[in-house]
């Protein structure tokens, strides 16, 4: 009987299905951070408190005050592929952080997750816990407002993984970065990141309170924040447009560079992004005002239709692809070399660090 030798094809458990999503989605435990972050940026949080301890492996809790998730919802929330905010159709016209409907089932593959949550006009708050895979029934909860989502034990099912993990303090660098950045694109937003390994309220990591004013102004007083008083007092406001896509935010003066490329802050549509095309872009407007050796401090926000840009690259999103990269770089390159000019700076200067 030769069929009896042949490989056979199963289809895989959703437990299963979900412990390989959970690869790509949950890295380490910044990327679950980001992740749950931005889930409460999308449930229009006001106040977004983020705890974690030992390096967020043993402990991630993001609590929010955002329009929560209605109780006969929740089983829904954990489980592969479904989302609230896209149907499916329009995949290219993405407006909010989410879309895949992957990351909570994801951390509840590979941790024990527990989501309290009281919607919006609910009489009550409810919870669902997943640990491992199974998912236990809802029941009810005390709380006031919003979602706390809280990951314990991230990768304890997985030894293989936890193993590849760095020192709990350079995870915990990790998060502070991912929180800062999301920071930086929501400066109406107030952020509270805590180390709450020694238990208790534990140590204050970050702290940024709600900025107010116009956009520019909150973006501003959030740099100062999180860039420092350097930064915002050396930087110049970029403001500029190019065939219905613009380019806002700060960016240093010549006299205010660094020796590395440290302080590069990109966003499309309100998205962390590191890419090829805009990093280049950076380089070639200051190359007139700084030595090759020198680097710019930005933190700079391009928005364009979201048809424009393919977020859909990549799990983490990290990674985006224009439609047309030369508008992208056009505008960055004229839009900084227009704001430098202007400031008066026209030869490569001095230093800073
Ligand atoms: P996605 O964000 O891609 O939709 P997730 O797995 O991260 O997928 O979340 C699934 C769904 O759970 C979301 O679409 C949203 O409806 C709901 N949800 C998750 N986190 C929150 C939160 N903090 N507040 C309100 N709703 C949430
Ligand atoms: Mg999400």
């Amino acid at each position: 009987n030769i069929s009896a030798n042949l490989p056979q094809i199963r289809q895989l458990d959703e437990a299963a299905a979900n412990r390989i999503a959970a690869g790509e989605v949950v890295e380490r435990p910044c990327s679950a951070v980001k992740e749950l972050v931005e889930n409460a940026i999308d449930a229009q949080a006001t106040r977004i408190e983020i705890a974690y301890a030992d390096g967020g492996k043993t402990l991630i809790r993001v609590t929010d005050d955002g329009h929560g998730i209605a109780q006969d919802q929740l089983p829904l929330a954990l489980s592969r592929h479904a989302t609230s905010k896209i149907d499916g159709s329009d995949l290219l016209n993405i407006h909010t952080f989410g879309f895949r409907g992957e990351a909570l089932p994801s951390m509840g593959a590979v941790g024990r997750l527990t989501i309290t949550s009281r919607a919006l006009g609910a009489e009550s708050a409810a919870q669902i816990a997943v640990n491992g895979g199974d998912i236990e029934p809802v029941r009810p909860a005390a709380l006031a407002k919003g979602t706390i989502v809280e990951l314990r034990d991230l990768f304890h099912a997985t030894p293989a993984r936890l193993k590849f993990l760095r020192t709990d303090r350079s995870e915990s660098q990790a998060i502070g970065d991912v929180v800062k950045r999301l920071a930086m694109a929501e400066p109406h937003i107030g952020f509270i990141l805590r180390d709450v390994s020694g238990g208790g309220e534990g140590r204050i990591v970050f702290r940024a309170d709600p900025c107010n004013g116009d956009l520019f102004e909150a973006l501003h007083a959030r740099l100062r924040t999180i860039l420092g008083k350097e930064f915002a007092e050396n930087s110049i406001l970029v403001d500029a447009e190019r065939e219905g896509m613009t380019l806002t935010g700060y960016a240093s003066l010549p006299t205010y560079s660094r020796g590395a490329a440290v302080a590069q802050y990109l966003f499309i549509n309100g998205r962390p992004v590191k890419d090829k095309v805009l990093i280049g872009a950076l380089r070639a407007a200051y190359s007139d005002f700084l030595s090759r050796d020198r680097y710019p401090a930005v933190a700079l926000f391009i928005e364009c239709d979201p048809e424009r840009v393919d977020v859909n690259v990549h799990p983490a999103k990290a990674e985006v692809r224009f439609r047309e990269p030369g508008v992208a770089r056009g505008l960055l390159v004229s839009g900084l070399r227009y704001a430098l000019a202007g400031a008066g700076h026209r030869a490569s200067s001095t230093v800073a660090d």
